[in-house]
């Protein structure tokens, strides 16, 4: 199978390599100048695993502009929510409408960006618990064992066809574990809310998910999002995935198990100082309640603290 990965960055060089090594054809495309850059000079990108066995894996990288094949089966979009609407106008030559579209972004947003370009028929979307650093332009780390994470994935037609069944062998033989579902809303959601629980407390406490679950009222913080965002799920109507009690026992099974040493990924931009990616997960959930004149206050008061520091490290900066 042929893959485009879009946005060559952490989750795109891990998906794209992993599906190269298992034998597809791959390519990538990024606006990210310095790695494109870093990558063709190196004629390739240097993977570790926890940080260990720096090692070139060839790479074909392209700028969306230089890109013009349209011979993918599968485009793949990895790429921070609000880098999304700008890239795909950038990339829109080399869409055609047999495609079909992947993504494991995390937040809200994206499946109606991409709806703009793909029939919903073509879409497929999911979450993926899988962690991974871009270190440097031309450098990612793998966060976890070879096989370690998942991901679920759903059709936005809650249908899986044909070539679903063939993405997801894929995924599988990739090492991507891949779990299909039917229930699209509830998939992503489930995820929303985590990282609404997690990402956020973790980045603004600049705290690992370990020593989170640590705190003793951890629970009680945690349910507090918990059951707001599942208050704002119930009035639109989205049929979740878990209970609260086990969105909890996720929260706490993933942060005290699975990753306790991992910063989430919105720690990573705000230590870099890019904009995070709150606005798509709690603001996401503060929006979704308003259309149902619902006041998720929790959320919104966390969206503004993660903004506040963002704006804190800006004017430091300065
Ligand atoms: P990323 O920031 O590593 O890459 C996304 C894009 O940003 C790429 O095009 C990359 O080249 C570009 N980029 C990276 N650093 C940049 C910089 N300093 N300046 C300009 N451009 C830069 O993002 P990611 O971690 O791959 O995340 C993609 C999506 O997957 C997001 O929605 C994220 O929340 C989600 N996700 C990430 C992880 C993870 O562990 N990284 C896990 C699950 C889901």
């Amino acid at each position: 199978m042929k893959f485009t990965v879009v946005g060559a960055g952490a989750m795109g060089l891990r998906y794209g390599v992993l599906l190269q090594e298992a034998g597809n054809e791959v390519e990538f495309v990024d606006a990210w100048e310095p790695h494109v850059n870093k990558m063709k000079e190196n004629g390739g990108v240097y993977v570790t695993r926890d940080r260990q066995n720096r090692h070139l894996v060839p790479v074909k990288v392209y700028t969306p502009e230089e890109y013009t094949n349209t011979d993918a089966d599968v485009l793949i979009f990895f790429l921070k929510q609000m880098q999304l609407a700008d890239m795909l106008e950038r990339c829109k030559h080399f869409f055609t409408p047999d495609q079909y579209v992947l993504t494991g972004m995390n937040g809200m947003g994206h499946v109606k960006k991409l709806l703009n370009y793909f029939d919903g028929s073509k879409l497929i979307a999911g979450t993926a618990l899988i962690a991974t650093i871009l270190k440097a332009p031309g450098e990612v780390d793998f966060v976890g064992k070879v096989g370690a994470g998942s991901m679920n994935l759903a059709n936005y037609t809650e249908e899986p066809d044909e070539m679903t069944h063939k993405v997801v062998a894929e995924l599988a033989k990739a090492n991507i574990n891949p779990t299909l579902t039917t229930n699209f809303q509830g998939t992503l959601m489930a995820k929303v809310v985590f990282n609404s629980v997690v990402n956020t407390l973790c980045t603004l406490f600049e705290i690992t998910m370990g020593e989170y679950a640590a705190f003793e009222k951890a629970d009680e913080l945690s349910l507090a999002l918990i059951n707001e965002a599942y208050d704002v799920c119930e009035r639109a109507g989205v049929k979740m995935l878990n209970s609260r009690q086990e969105e909890l026992d996720t929260v706490n099974y993933v942060s005290k198990v699975a990753n306790p040493l991992h910063y989430p990924s919105m720690y990573q931009d705000m230590s870099k100082n890019r904009p995070t990616e709150v606005d798509y997960i709690n603001g996401y959930l503060v929006d979704l309640g308003r259309k149902y004149n619902y006041e998720a206050h929790t959320h919104a008061f966390l969206t503004n603290l993660v903004h506040l520091a963002e704006h804190t490290r800006q004017q430091r900066q300065n």
